[in-house]
């Protein structure tokens, strides 16, 4: 496995939403990007993204060379053999664990043996896709938020045979592009969907039994617990088709989630109500 200060190219399979943002923060921390997509129409339409999102951050000061400068950083292609000289490749292509598994295998062939490979997934199996490779050690889960430049957190996801030196380099190769990161098991939409994705669908639902206006519903989880996005808004940026595979991912692999958990039940038993009584899960003053 290479070290971080080895690694001069970034590899990104998919330039769509998450793929062009990969390449945009890899390129803004100074790294030569070969991102890939299946046609060359979406190869461009990745660019302009990007080339989009630099012109306003630059419109708010908020980056330290010149858009052009950045944007030259990134090559486009079709041709997954230029990512060859990746040091790290990160997939980014839709929430299909066939399609994935296509790619890691082509990305074990493609790349040299130390390169580390990335998937974005967001809720399948690190463990499943890496055994697309020969050297399931070197794949780690590395999922980017929505939109990439913006949001300040990556989860790095362990798979089953994950060396744990590639899990150091995950969490270092993330930060070195500007983010803070937290870690997860290779469990079923990992921390951040396992949670998000039955309150979207619960917005959805909630929605559709006339339960409020769905503006009422978005403010209603903004004003009431101070989330930036409500599920329907949140919905519509994550994209309602990544979102609806990622539902359906989690149903089929942990069923019926909406029953109060056994553990809320028997902590209120216990009398541990939260700050207001000093204990919850955590302890209070
Ligand atoms: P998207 O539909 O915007 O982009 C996917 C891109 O992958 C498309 O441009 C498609 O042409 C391309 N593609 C498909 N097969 C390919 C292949 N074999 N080689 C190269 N490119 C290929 O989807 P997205 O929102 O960018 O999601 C990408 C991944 O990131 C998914 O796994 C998704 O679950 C995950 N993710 C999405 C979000 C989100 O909010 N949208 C957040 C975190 C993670």
């Amino acid at each position: 496995m290479r070290a971080l200060s080895e690694v001069d190219v970034v590899g990104v399979v998919g330039a769509g939403t998450m793929g062009n943002g990969i390449a945009q923060v890899a390129a803004t921390a100074g790294y030569d990007v070969v991102m890939r997509d299946v046609e060359t129409e979406y190869v461009e339409r990745g660019l302009d993204s990007v080339a989009d999102s630099l012109d306003r951050l630059a419109g708010k000061d908020a980056l330290d060379e010149e858009p052009d400068a950045i944007r030259d950083r990134i090559a486009g292609t079709t041709d997954l053999n230029d990512l060859a000289d990746a040091d790290v490749a990160v997939e980014a292509v839709i929430e299909d664990l066939d399609v994935k598994r296509d790619v890691f295998e082509d990305l074990d062939r493609v790349t040299d043996d130390d390169a580390v490979l990335a998937t974005n997934t967001s809720t399948l199996s690190i463990t499943t896709i890496a055994s697309a490779t020969d050297r399931a050690s070197d794949v780690v889960g590395l999922h980017f938020m929505n939109p990439v430049p913006i949001m300040d957190g990556v989860e790095v996801v362990v798979g089953e045979r994950t060396d744990p030196e590639v899990v150091d380099f995950a969490h270092s190769f993330a930060e070195d592009l500007g983010k803070e990161t937290w870690e997860a098991d290779d469990k079923p939409g990992f921390v951040t969907n396992r949670i998000l994705m039955p309150w979207i669908n619960e917005g959805i639902r909630a929605y559709d039994e006339g339960v409020a206006e769905k503006t009422d519903i978005d403010r209603g989880m903004k004003l009431g617990t101070n989330v930036p996005m409500g599920p329907l808004e949140l919905a519509d940026h994550i994209g309602l088709d990544v979102a609806l595979d990622a539902s359906e991912t989690l149903h089929e692999e942990l069923g019926d989630r909406y029953k109060p958990a056994y553990l809320l039940k028997r902590k209120v038993e216990a009398g541990d109500l939260g700050k207001k009584t000093g204990r919850g899960f955590y302890e209070y003053e």
